[in-house]
């Protein structure tokens, strides 16, 4: 096969079947722990293949020593550092260090914003309220 850059929509077909085998990875690991890391797997072997770099969403997601799939509280340790989110796997002991400096400066600005808000008035805050009330039950 030859190198160098796919057409724009393979990417875009690999980019989503690598997105379904994570999710699948995440959904097995409990009860099928050895078929979540073939997933996990199948989704290197196919960034591999296309030459692309893992969406960073996914890329924290596995150990990049063993390559197991990590859940926080089942198979890896997070704890926050300085300026890093450090993962520890539990499989094998491999630290993996994420700078989150991009997360921080995001939070900032979002209190920023929060404390404007809530400077406004107290009709605007229902609404804010109501508006995580409506994401809560979204997401259940
Ligand atoms: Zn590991």
């Amino acid at each position: 096969m030859r190198r160098g850059r796919r057409p724009k929509w393979m990417l875009k077909i690999a980019e989503e079947r690598i997105d379904i085998l994570f999710n699948k990875a995440d959904d097995e690991l409990t009860r099928h722990p050895e078929r979540s890391n073939r997933y996990v797997e199948m989704a290197r072997n196919i960034a591999k293949k296309y030459n692309m770099k893992m969406s960073s969403k996914w890329s924290k997601r596995f150990c990049h020593s063993c390559y197991h799939f990590m859940k926080p509280g089942l198979n890896c340790q997070i704890r926050l550092s300085d300026s890093s989110v450090v993962i520890k796997c539990l499989e094998c002991g491999n630290i993996n260090k994420i700078p989150y400096m991009k997360e921080k400066k995001e939070r900032r600005r979002r209190k920023i914003e929060y404390n404007n808000t809530s400077k406004k008035g107290i009709n605007e805050q229902i609404i804010i309220n109501n508006h995580h009330k409506h994401r809560k039950i979204k997401n259940k």
